[in-house]
């Protein structure tokens, strides 16, 4: 019996892993062709300022139009692109929409930060990091206003040509900041690897805001560990007018949730104060 039972399991098994790899098969194909056919996009999310609910800043996340089935997002496609190395293009197109998007703006005077997801494989690409410095310098794009963020893991894994594509970033005036902080690694050492300017604390943390005694505490405490390391938070995932009040009493400086705004197109997103979650 047991040993039928073993031989279930593994076919079992044996299925899921070929769906899976029938996933990943397909999810490839797409971002692929996406790459060569001029099928990805970006949405912009809108980051407000606590104190104030002023627009300071928006995400740039990226979508993929699939011929079938629609406006796809990351979870469908990330993964794969991170294992077949395709991330590496993905991310370099992203980057080249940002710069446009930020000239944009700022010629129509619109004076917002714009943050960029950048993954640890493309930062170990030395070419990334020159071709953004040339892209910036040669466009007169203001690299002060790019808002870098990486993960945990891209820290702590950190190569010599990664710490060398964040210096690059930095010296051309950008921000590098962490992003989904406190989820996965129990030791914070890492963060003293490199001088980050920014942090952004997990919704996981966010979402337990108010019915949680634990999660204030622990999201005050890492409110005030980014401080003291001079960096600004802010807090992801931000949902519920209790969760922002609660934030801003803590000292969080930034917030980004649907509470403020969806992520759009940039023309759709919102100007002046942010009160109230858009459709
Ligand atoms: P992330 O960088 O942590 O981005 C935040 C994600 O949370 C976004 O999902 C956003 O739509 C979602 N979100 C924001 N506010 C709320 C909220 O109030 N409630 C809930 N439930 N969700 C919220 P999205 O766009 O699906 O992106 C998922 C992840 O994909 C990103 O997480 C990032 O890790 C990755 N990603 C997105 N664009 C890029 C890119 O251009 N390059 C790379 N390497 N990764 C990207
Ligand atoms: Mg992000
Ligand atoms: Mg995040
Ligand atoms: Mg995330």
């Amino acid at each position: 019996r047991a040993k039928d039972g073993g031989r279930d399991r593994v076919a079992v098994y044996d299925s899921a892993m070929r769906e899976e790899a029938q996933a990943r098969h397909v999810a490839e194909h797409r971002v692929r062709r996406a790459l060569r056919t001029d099928g990805l996009r970006v949405v912009w999310q809108p980051i407000v300022d606590l104190r104030t609910s002023e627009l300071v800043a928006a995400e740039a996340l990226v979508r993929l139009e699939d011929p079938v089935e629609g406006i796809l997002e990351p979870k469908h496609f990330v993964d794969t692109a991170e294992d077949t190395g395709l991330i590496v293009d993905v991310d370099t197109w992203v980057l080249q929409e940002v710069l446009r998007q930020l000239r944009e703006w700022r010629r129509d005077g619109v004076g917002l930060q714009v943050s960029f997801n950048v993954s640890g494989k493309t930062l170990e690409h030395p070419a990334f990091a020159h071709r953004l410095a040339h892209s910036v310098e040669s466009t007169g794009a203001s690299g002060s206003s790019l808002l870098a963020e990486v993960t945990e893991r891209t820290l702590i894994d950190l190569s010599t040509s990664t710490r060398a594509s964040l210096g690059e970033l930095r010296s051309i005036g950008a921000r590098v900041g962490l992003d989904d902080f406190g989820t996965g690694y129990s030791s914070l050492s890492y963060l003293d690897r490199f001088p980050l300017s920014f942090l952004k604390i997990d919704m996981s943390f966010v979402r337990p805001l108010g019915s949680s005694d634990r999660a204030e505490a622990v999201v005050r405490a890492l409110i005030s560990l980014a401080h003291a390391h001079g960096m600004v938070v802010t807090a992801e995932g931000v949902e519920t007018e209790l969760q922002a009040r609660m934030l801003r009493d803590m000292g969080c400086d930034r917030a980004q949730g649907w509470l403020f705004g969806r992520p759009v197109e940039a023309g759709r997103l919102p100007t002046g104060p942010v009160t109230a979650s858009r459709p």
